[in-house]
């Protein structure tokens, strides 16, 4: 089969203006102008997508598919403590029937929005809604415990599950210790070992604010209060004093890639830390910025310092839609002095290596998945400004909208 359309934006330097590409088996076999493709094929059966450009799919690199039906739940506001106190209360109520709606909500919304692959985030270890959608999903399972022993029993269990799950090219499972404020540095040790042997993902938040920060440096602050609320004894608990990057780092002999979630505090002095272990950071900015109104993200200074950074979008908890294209232009619209071919870009290819599917994902190459979008272009010359609403997505050449 071949898809054409006005124009084809296979990476981003890359425009092929009356371009096509010729699917076989869920892959891109070729690509070319209309002309070159259809002579070079003259028996494949064209289908023509008219003033349309057809781009790689989005690729969401944090998401908690689990949390959807907190839409509108929560106040947006800076107190994080309370935010994480509200989730914890409203969650509590919900059983794994409810957990599963709220993740299928998720999915029909990446769906619709032009996302072909998306990195999950369950704490609740849900994946069964996964397996059936028809986008590519990496599901990170979630494990927290500032306890040492109980971080041994928790990687049992995780190791259990992982044992049990059937992996194919369109689910895949990662590892995602939750965040330095509530992991064990064993924890962080044994997630590290796990992901290096297995050759899994591991993603992590970090550096989300300042209350983070504080807790780290000196066990103090909002995040031990809410702890204390929530009925822990923190009586033996024993500050790091490190910065949240630090802690991780050191706590992870053997540190494979990570992928770290926000990074909004991160410590310019820890930016080469990230940069020679390889590390991306996702950037959620409507999360950032709209929901917890936090000023600044150093997402430019990073990739300055050699630092991937890729979009997510977080969950509907702390986050308005799960559109990376909303969250694209949201980041158009505050930085006008910005090229928004940057912004496509950390949501397709940035984010595919990212993921470790830089080879396979994010751009629309000979050998590359048939993932792409095909979006309204509202004039007939390409330029960002003018794409328009999602017509229509294709996961491995099967349209899923
Ligand atoms: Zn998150």
């Amino acid at each position: 089969m071949i898809y054409s359309a006005p124009h084809i934006l296979c990476n981003s330097q890359t425009l092929i203006k009356d371009g096509a590409l010729l699917i076989k088996s869920g892959q891109i076999a070729d690509v070319g102008t209309l002309n070159e493709i259809r002579s070079a094929y003259p028996l494949e059966q064209v289908n023509r997508f008219d003033n349309a450009v057809m781009l790689p799919g989005l690729i969401n690199a944090h998401c908690h598919l689990e949390l959807t039906l907190l839409q509108n739940k929560i106040e947006p506001g800076p107190d994080f403590a309370s935010w994480i106190r509200t989730l914890v209360d409203l969650r509590r109520r919900w059983n794994k029937s409810v957990f599963h709606h709220s993740m299928q909500r998720g999915l029909d919304a990446l769906i619709q929005s032009g996302t072909t692959t998306v990195v999950d985030i369950s704490s609740q270890h849900i994946y069964e809604p996964l397996l059936k959608a028809p986008l590519r999903k990496l599901a990170c399972f979630e494990v927290f415990t500032l306890d040492a022993n109980e971080s041994v029993r928790s990687m049992g269990a995780l190791e259990t599950l992982l044992a049990m799950i059937e992996e194919d090219e369109f689910f895949k499972a990662g590892v995602s210790p939750h965040a330095p404020y509530t992991v064990a540095p064993e924890l962080y040790g044994l997630c590290a070992d796990l992901a290096q042997k297995q050759q899994r993902l591991l993603t992590t938040h970090l550096a989300e604010t300042k209350a983070e920060i504080e807790f780290l440096a000196s066990g103090q602050g909002p995040l031990r209060e809410l702890y204390q609320s929530l009925g822990y004894d923190m009586s033996a608990y024993q500050a790091p004093r490190k910065t949240p990057a630090q802690y991780i780092y050191e706590s992870c002999q053997n540190a494979p890639r990570i992928l770290f979630a926000h990074g909004t505090y991160l410590a310019e002095s820890d930016f080469a830390l990230l940069q020679k272990h390889g590390a991306a950071v996702v950037y959620c900015p409507r999360c950032t910025h709209e929901y917890f109104k936090h000023p600044q993200h150093p997402w430019k200074r990073m990739q300055a310092a050699g630092i991937p950074v890729c979009l997510g979008t977080d969950s509907l908890a702390s986050n308005f839609s799960l559109s990376l294209r909303d969250e694209i232009d949201y980041l158009i619209k505050r930085h006008p002095e910005e090229n928004p071919n940057a912004f496509w870009t950390m949501a397709t290819e940035t984010a595919a290596e990212a993921i470790g599917m830089g080879a396979l994902a994010g751009k629309l190459e000979k050998g590359f998945y048939a993932d792409f979008g095909v979006w309204e272009l509202c004039e007939s010359a390409f330029s960002y400004n003018a794409i328009g609403a999602l017509q229509h997505s294709f996961v491995s050449g099967q349209k899923i909208k």
